[in-house]
């Protein structure tokens, strides 16, 4: 059994002084670790040794900051089996994705923000005023388990560059990796307090961090329901919060797309990840003529795409994450049956032969109605809507009206027809033919998919206040 009830605290692990909450495997439903739940006092702890680091890490020079995200990338590549396993066991990824699809985000983010800061203008003149961009101070980031490696780096990476000190409050499902990441970070000569680790929940520890007075920034990546609690708590204190929520993608299939390929990479994106993607594309557009013709693809790729236990060679998607994760998902599945979408792959239950393990069915649904609740709500589970639209306005028209907008996709041949369509979506990111990741690119979302750009220079602005200095000369 894991011990991770503990802290880093101020260069240090330090033994938490709450109780502790079991972590479960989703592969085999059984307790892998022991995590601290950190109390309100571990979180005080953690901040005021954030607080005491931040005059002097503010002050490093930048070619010093750069070194140490360089560090802290070539750290993480040293410990890529054993992160990788971590991720697998804690949140259920198969071993192939662990390592090959979330590992290399996590230092690859620290590179980007390195890069970033190499060419970053930190002054500015404009006129006889000087606006210079300042550390904003210390930073609370509280991430979701989805991607472990990737959610924390692309918060504690940004952070770093800008000159802030922080402390981490990784999801309960995803401690394992957060520890090996926090002792990667001090490895790699992170000054104490610069970088502070607290386990815990959402409700004792992330709520602590959220009214602490002396955190300056709340950085959350989670539910939408989470993130608009968060922001109500930090409104005492009147902190920076941005939000990255959840999203209930469109994928538009224009009707010149190549329909195989544009079908099947999208269910195959749908459910990457066991469909815990906050930009997965759940909700597939079809032109009506050729809905049947997508539906054969979709449901022959929902076939060949094995849902199993992470350690399951066979495996090309592990379970979900969790209990309430697993039975949530297939409450929508029993949804989707009952309010008359057409079933044409998966349901509900475990798969053929599965009888243990958080393991979902991966599911299609065609013919789905835009009003229905599993074409509104996020599911969070391998569950995919096709659904039937007239013309391009209608198409439009059903991929933005939706209370979310993080992300969309459009297929097609014709680049003006795609451009046009990728103009008029209400969303953060749009995706247009399948393209590879950009790391520089911007990361966020429109309504209630949230308020903040995390990635590359957009994302370093967050770790940054604005003075304007008038009269500079
Ligand atoms: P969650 O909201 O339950 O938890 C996320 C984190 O917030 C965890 O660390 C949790 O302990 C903490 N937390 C929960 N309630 C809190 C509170 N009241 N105060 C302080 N902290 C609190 O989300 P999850 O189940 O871990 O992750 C899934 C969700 O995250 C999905 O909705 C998904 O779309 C979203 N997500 C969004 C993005 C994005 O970039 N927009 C990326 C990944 C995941």
């Amino acid at each position: 059994m894991l011990d991770l009830n503990k802290h880093f605290i101020d260069g240090a692990w330090s033994s938490s002084s709450g109780d502790v909450i079991e972590a479960i495997d989703p592969s085999t439903e059984t307790v892998f670790a022991r995590v601290a739940r950190g109390t309100a006092n571990d979180v005080d702890h953690a901040v005021n040794a954030a607080r005491a680091a931040f005059p002097a890490f503010a002050a490093t020079p930048v070619g010093e900051r750069i070194r140490l995200l360089e560090a802290i990338a070539s750290g993480l590549e040293a410990r890529r089996t054993e992160i990788s396993e971590a991720m697998s066991v804690e949140m259920g990824v198969p071993r192939k994705a662990a390592d090959a699809v979330h590992f290399p985000s996590g230092p690859a983010h620290f590179r980007e923000a390195a890069r970033v800061l190499a060419s970053f203008a930190f002054d500015e003149q404009q006129g006889s005023t000087m606006v210079t961009h300042e550390p904003i101070g210390v930073c609370g980031l509280i991430t979701p388990w989805n991607f472990p490696i990737n959610q924390v780096a692309c918060k504690v990476a940004p952070a770093l560059a800008a000159g802030c000190t922080m402390v981490l409050k990784p999801s309960e499902i995803s401690p394992w990796s957060a520890a090996i990441i926090a002792e990667v970070i001090a490895d790699a000569g992170a000054p104490s307090g610069t970088f502070n680790l607290v386990q815990g929940d959402g409700l004792t520890t992330g709520s602590a961090l959220t009214v602490h007075p002396l955190v300056d920034m709340i950085s959350f990546t989670g539910s939408t329901r989470a993130g608009v609690e968060i922001s109500k708590a930090a409104a005492d204190t009147v902190k920076r919060v941005t939000l990255e929520l959840g999203g209930k993608s469109p994928n538009i299939i224009l009707p010149d797309a190549d329909l195989e390929d544009a079908v099947s990479k999208g269910v195959a994106r749908c459910f990457n990840n066991s469909g815990q993607s906050c930009i997965a594309p759940t909700r597939m557009l079809v032109p009506r003529p050729l809905l049947e013709k997508a539906e054969a693809i979709a449901a022959r790729v929902a076939g060949e795409t094995l849902a199993g236990p992470a350690d399951s060679p066979g495996s090309v998607i592990g379970p979900v994450a969790n209990a309430a994760q697993f039975a949530k998902v297939q409450a929508y599945i029993e949804a989707g049956v009952a309010s008359g979408a057409r079933l044409v792959a998966g349901g509900p239950g475990r798969p053929d032969g599965i009888v243990r393990g958080f393991v979902v069915q991966p599911t299609v649904f065609s013919d789905v109605d835009p009003s229905m609740a599993i074409a509104r709500e996020e599911i969070f589970g391998p569950v995919l809507c096709l659904i039937p639209y007239e013309d391009e306005n209608d198409a439009v028209r059903i991929a933005n009206d939706i209370p979310y907008g993080l992300a969309a996709f459009v297929q097609g041949r014709d680049m003006t027809a795609v451009r046009r369509v990728a103009r008029q979506m209400r969303a953060g990111i749009v995706q247009m033919n399948y393209p590879p990741v950009d790391r520089s690119a911007p990361f966020g979302g429109y309504k209630q998919s949230g308020n903040g750009r995390e990635w590359g220079v957009h994302g370093l602005r967050e770790y940054l206040e604005v003075k304007a200095m008038v009269g500079f000369g």
